[in-house]
């Protein structure tokens, strides 16, 4: 008896591994420990043995039987297992999915280019609002009402009643100059800061001409500061940004919160001051303008006249940044055609 149910156990356990499949061994099971099964025999068979059988034989039986039981259960969860593995394999082979990484805007570069060139020299960053008040944005920089410089820029008016109180109207800042007297009212010379932000004007579009775009400010200011301190920082400045020696000129200009006021130009970043058809063979290229800062603005900042003297110096970003890319057309920078913007 002993014999057999050893039989029995030993080839049902090396069936069970021989098998792959979870329902096959659901059909082990009814043959091996089923109702009909030869060994559920054996089991019934037990009572009719005496007492010395039955202690021989019982223990041994149900001991086969668990042994099986195990065996099945065993086999069944590695099975899963196998099913389970093959689901979460990776074909190493296969080419990856291309991920879309955002990145920054050229006009984000460029302000971050010049941000770092002036910070190394000793500047600070200044900002101001982009809603304006008429008297930040015209007033406090020489341009009071009825002066004609108004006419030099386009504005866009959020309120601007008939017969208001000076300078209580509200615009969309022309020009980053309407931060100068705001930071001047709560810092007191020496300083110097740059101002970058965006700037709007109602005018028509074209290949050189935004409603809306960036303006950069420097504005140093001290007892003792003159062109020359211009002129020095302008040329370093142009030759860190283009990573080229160029030369800054100066030409007699207008701007009324400025005495004496200049235009500005580089030598042209593209043939060096030879002559091309990017600087139209003159060796130059406008960028911006500049001046010693009038003393009427540090009046209105409540300074005293007369003790301070400084330099203002302002050029667009966009500009700047056609040059250094080579970009044609100023209205690529708002369109918002990521063709555009991915390529930098
Ligand atoms: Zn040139």
């Amino acid at each position: 008896m002993l014999e057999k149910i050893k039989k029995i156990k030993n080839e049902a356990i090396v069936n069970i591994l021989k098998t792959d499949s979870i329902a096959e061994l659901e059909n082990l099971r009814i043959n091996y420990l089923g109702k009909k099964s030869e060994f559920n025999q054996i089991l019934k068979g037990l009572k009719d043995l005496n007492e010395e059988e039955k202690k021989a034989v019982g223990p041994e039986a149900n001991k086969a039987k668990k042994d099986i039981q195990d065996a099945l259960e065993k086999r069944i969860d590695d099975l899963e297992e196998m099913v389970d593995t093959e689901k979460e394999w990776i074909d190493v082979t296969a080419p990856g999915k291309k991920i879309k990484r955002g990145h920054l805007h050229p006009i984000t570069i460029v302000q971050r280019d010049i941000e770092d060139i002036f910070t190394s020299m000793g500047f600070e960053i200044a900002d101001g609002p982009e809603v304006e008040s008429e008297f930040y944005n015209f007033d406090a920089v020489n341009v009071p009402e009825e002066h004609p410089g108004r006419d030099m820029q386009d504005t866009f008016w959020i309120s601007k009643e008939e017969g208001r109180e000076k300078g209580t109207g509200t615009v969309l800042r022309t020009q980053t100059s309407s931060v100068q007297v705001r930071y001047m009212q709560t810092h007191k010379p020496p300083f110097r800061i740059i101002i970058p932000g965006r700037v709007f004007r109602q005018e028509a579009t074209d290949a050189s001409h935004e409603h809306t775009f960036h303006q950069f400010e420097a504005l140093v200011v001290g007892k003792k500061v003159s062109v020359a301190n211009f002129l020095y920082i302008a040329e370093t400045f142009f030759s860190q940004f283009f990573g080229k020696k160029l030369n800054v000129r100066l030409r007699p200009s207008y701007f009324p919160f400025v005495e004496p006021g200049f235009e500005f130009d580089i030598s042209c970043t593209n043939c060096g001051g030879k002559g091309c058809s990017s600087c139209k063979q003159t060796g130059w290229l406008e960028v911006g303008g500049a001046g010693m800062v009038h003393q009427n603005v540090f009046e209105a900042a409540g300074y005293e006249k007369g003790k301070y003297q400084g330099f203002a110096w302002g050029f667009g970003l966009e500009r700047l940044a056609m040059m250094k890319y080579k970009i044609d057309d100023i209205r690529h920078f708002h369109g918002g055609d990521v063709r555009f913007t991915r390529q930098f």
